[in-house]
């Protein structure tokens, strides 16, 4: 098969593989109506929430209920050398979840049960199909949470494979910090375990940390112990605007250059402020701003709030506007968090283009500002918010799929920034991943021996190459 055009960048990857009828007519005996090979089940699991179209969906989809549902069908599949993606609620942005080499779709929301917790130690183990917005409801009880926030209700497992964070990692660290230990299916279709409930370990290898954002290409994770946090005892939230992005971004560096424990600072440029106004009828003013949370003891989060307010006010910032109540603080951060799909409906029909560049602090308006300057001169809409207390930020640019020139102009765009951020000893992804879409850069950013030593760890623990084949990096 020939690579659609957006695709040509990864064309070597587009290989699909036959699914032999015997391992259709094995998964069917095995798990009966867990196993689906009807279209519509199959194209929405041959998909992810990028801006890719046109590429064969797998060929079955197995609804795992079990770490041994996961063993036996990762077993057939080896059997026949086929192809396995481990599938979690798919609101990956890289093309992660695309059936490019073929073969099958492991699902595992059905494992969706918290195993254990263990408020003593501040740790809970969970099934990968467990959403991170479930866990905190169930765990509400013990005055313990769960900090990791990416913007959707993604599965702990698709979080733990993407090495995800988002607007608490500021304070409370990525899943790289937060994941103790796991149990894995490998990919020949072997249980094991990694890691303990320990605090610290020296032993041997670190092979959670290697599962930890291997995007399905290692193992399938089954089983995931998190470290919890007691819920603060003092929460508040803030906005303000500012004249300039740069300006908004000048607080931010300083209010970390401070160490100020800042447990949330999220920057939202006018562009995206407006599409938020239009999507959840805000009325905020549309200019750069800020949102913030602080945690902390009563006395602590006012101490935190103060010098931030202070610093902001060197530079230009209004005065806070306070969100008090719990339920104003949700429509905050429910707004923030639905800026993606305010932004989608603001262009209908179009896709988003994501980059997710991440810089150390002292960079950040380097940066950031020279590629706001290129967005404007390109004339594609775009938004743009960030993590940017953790030097993260995202540009959405809001192509129309089918024009080619749009798409490539986006990529551009997308190119020089990351180009920018490697020259500025940052990644191209802080916490997206890298799947299909960044794989070029993934290149540039790690260099040819770093990723010659990953495909030697791929090669030796998935020798038949059928665990997610075709992201990250070429074999
Ligand atoms: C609106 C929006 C906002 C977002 N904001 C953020 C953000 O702030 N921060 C952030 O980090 N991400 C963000 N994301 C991206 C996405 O939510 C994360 O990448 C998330 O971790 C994906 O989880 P998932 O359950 O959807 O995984 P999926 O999309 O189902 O899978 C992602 C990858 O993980 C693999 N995988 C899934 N489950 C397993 C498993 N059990 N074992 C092994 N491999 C597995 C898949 O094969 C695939 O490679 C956002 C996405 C959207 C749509």
């Amino acid at each position: 098969m020939n690579a659609p055009a957006h695709l040509a960048h990864v064309a070597p990857e587009i290989a699909p593989r036959p699914v032999p009828q015997a391992l259709l007519d094995a998964l069917a005996a095995r798990f009966g109506a867990q196993c689906s090979t009807a279209m519509a089940v199959r194209t929405q699991h041959g998909r992810d929430e990028s801006s890719y179209t046109d590429v064969p969906p797998p060929a079955a989809v197995v609804f795992a209920e079990s770490t041994q549902d996961v063993a036996d069908a990762v077993k057939l599949a080896a059997e026949h050398a086929v192809p396995v993606i481990p599938y979690g609620v798919g609101s990956s942005l890289e093309g992660h979840l695309l059936a490019v080499q073929g073969g099958i779709s492991i699902d595992v929301s059905r494992m969706n049960r918290v195993l254990s917790v263990n408020a003593d130690d501040l740790t809970v183990t969970v099934q990968p199909g467990v959403t991170r917005k479930q866990l905190n409801d169930e765990i509400k009880s013990t005055g313990l949470f769960f900090p990791i926030d990416p913007g959707a209700d993604a599965s702990i497992g698709g979080m733990t494979a993407t090495r995800a964070s988002g607007t608490n990692a500021v304070r409370y660290g990525t899943m790289r910090e937060n994941v103790l230990a796991l149990e894995v299916v490998t990919a020949g279709g072997e249980a094991i375990r990694t890691g303990t409930r320990a605090k610290k370990s020296s032993a041997g290898y670190d092979l959670t940390r290697l599962i930890v954002g291997s995007e399905g290409t290692l193992g399938v994770v089954t089983e995931i112990t998190l470290r919890l946090y007691p819920l603060p005892e003092a929460v508040s939230a803030a906005i303000c605007s500012f004249p300039s992005i740069e300006a908004a971004v000048r607080t931010v560096i300083q209010t970390i250059q401070l160490g100020v424990p800042i447990a949330r600072v999220e920057l939202i440029d006018a562009n995206t402020v407006r599409m938020v106004n239009a999507h959840s009828k805000l009325g905020l003013r549309e200019e750069p701003m800020l949102l913030m949370e602080f945690h902390g003891s009563p006395a602590g989060v006012k101490e935190q709030a103060e010098t931030v307010q202070e610093i902001a006010a060197e530079h230009g910032g209004n005065a806070f506007e306070w969100a008090t109540t719990p339920e104003e603080r949700t429509r905050l951060w429910t707004a923030r968090h639905n800026a993606y799909f305010a932004a989608i409906q603001s262009r209908p029909g179009c896709r988003a283009i994501s980059t997710d560049t991440c810089v150390p602090i002292s960079r950040l308006a380097d940066c950031l500002l020279d590629s706001v300057a290129e967005a404007d001169a390109s004339g594609i809409p775009y938004f743009l918010v960030g993590h940017v207390g953790d030097g993260n930020f995202h540009f959405g640019y809001l192509i129309d799929p089918e024009d080619p020139a749009e798409r490539a102009k986006a990529e551009e765009l997308n190119h020089t920034l990351v180009a920018r951020a490697i020259a500025l000893e940052g990644t191209c992804t802080g916490e997206h991943g890298v799947g299909l879409h960044k794989m070029g850069f993934l290149l540039d950013e790690a260099g040819a021996g770093a990723v010659d030593m990953m495909r030697t760890i791929k090669r030796a623990l998935d020798p038949k190459n059928i665990m997610n084949p075709g992201k990250i990096f070429s074999l």
